[in-house]
């Protein structure tokens, strides 16, 4: 798969949004640093959804190029209090992606600067291990958060539509570990995965955030999109495949968050409206796009209230696509 130029001393991308804790809105600078990437990417064929590794570095970084793209994102934090939120496309705690020279050098940076209120790591699950945690903590005395994309609660669907190669008993561990640590968790939970039906879509991550709400104190849901070289982009281009409606993410929020009204529900949806993001009619999807960003800072499902005509399509796709064994019944 091609990768793309780059400098290795530049971050993949860093920006400053607003995120929504359990104790209110903060701003927040997110920042993807360009590692070797995730090792289950180059090793095992990677996830069926996920075409990160076009952003990895061709040769390791060093951990002072790493330290540099780090740098380079910080200039781009917000004013006043901020939280920090560390993507690798991979696994920040995976030693042999982020060398240990590196990672404490930036946990010491962030520990260092008084504005920064929390740290959110992203990694696989098999990285929070008691050492690595207690590596972390004993760098850094913020608030932590470990972020881990757990995708669903369904071992069938991560492993075999997902193909994330690990159990959802592995990502309870990981939880346990992270809270024994006083850390909190972050659950990334995946809308349509490949080979699902619109309907058995909503049905799994609905159930998937019933599941995960004991173990994260924040959910957040990706509406999968179709990312280039990956198996999703295949099943797309020959019409196996139709990203979410931006309605099924709006069901799944809204009943979420009726059944467990103090869960932290949140999601970004990213591409929302192009043909290989979340989409709608194309008339309603700016719309129905802000309205469940609106949900996200707020928690309020009265934002999630959106007409157009197209909802009884999307009624009818729901219902026959579990007829059509999965197959498309729209574009
Ligand atoms: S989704 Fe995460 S675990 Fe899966 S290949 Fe991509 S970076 Fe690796
Ligand atoms: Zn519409």
């Amino acid at each position: 798969m091609k990768r793309k130029i780059y400098s290795p001393d530049k971050p993949v991308a860093a920006w400053s949004s607003l995120d929504r804790l359990s104790d209110g809105v903060i701003p927040s600078l997110t920042m993807v640093l360009r590692t070797y990437g995730c090792y289950w990417s180059r090793n095992h064929q990677g996830c069926t959804m996920c075409g990160f590794i076009r952003d990895s570095a061709p040769v390791p970084p060093s951990p002072d190029d790493l330290v540099a793209q780090f740098r380079d994102a910080m200039t781009r934090r917000p004013d006043g209090e901020f939280m920090v939120k560390i993507f690798t496309s991979g696994s920040f705690l995976d030693a042999g992606e982020m060398p240990l020279e590196a990672r404490s050098a930036i946990l010491g940076e962030l520990d260092e600067n008084p504005d920064v209120k929390k740290v959110l790591l992203e990694t696989r699950p098999e990285f929070v291990t008691q050492e690595t945690i207690a590596a972390c903590k004993s760098v850094i005395r913020k608030k932590l958060e470990i972020a881990v994309g757990v995708e669903t609660s369904s071992d069938d669907i991560r492993l075999d539509c997902i193909n994330k190669g690990f159990l959802f008993r592995n990502f309870i561990h990981a939880s346990e570990i992270a809270h024994q640590h006083g850390s909190s968790v972050k659950a990334y939970l995946l809308l349509k995965p490949p080979f699902l039906s619109e309907g058995a879509a909503i049905r799994d991550t609905i159930k998937s955030v019933r599941d995960v709400s004991a173990y994260a104190e924040t959910i957040s849901i990706n509406l999968c999109n179709v990312q280039k070289g990956t198996l999703v982009e295949k099943l797309w281009r020959r019409g196996d495949y139709r990203p979410p409606w931006l309605w099924s993410a709006i069901e799944v929020l809204r009943r979420a968050k009726t059944e467990d009204p103090d869960a932290i529900i949140t999601s970004d949806p990213v591409g929302a409206g192009s043909r290989h993001g979340p989409h709608n009619c194309g008339r309603c999807d700016r719309d129905a796009a802000d309205a469940i960003r609106r949900f996200s800072l707020s928690q309020d499902t009265g934002e999630l209230e959106v007409e157009c005509d197209c909802i009884s399509l999307w009624q009818k796709v729901v219902e026959l696509e579990d007829v059509s064994y999965g197959a498309p019944l729209s574009r």
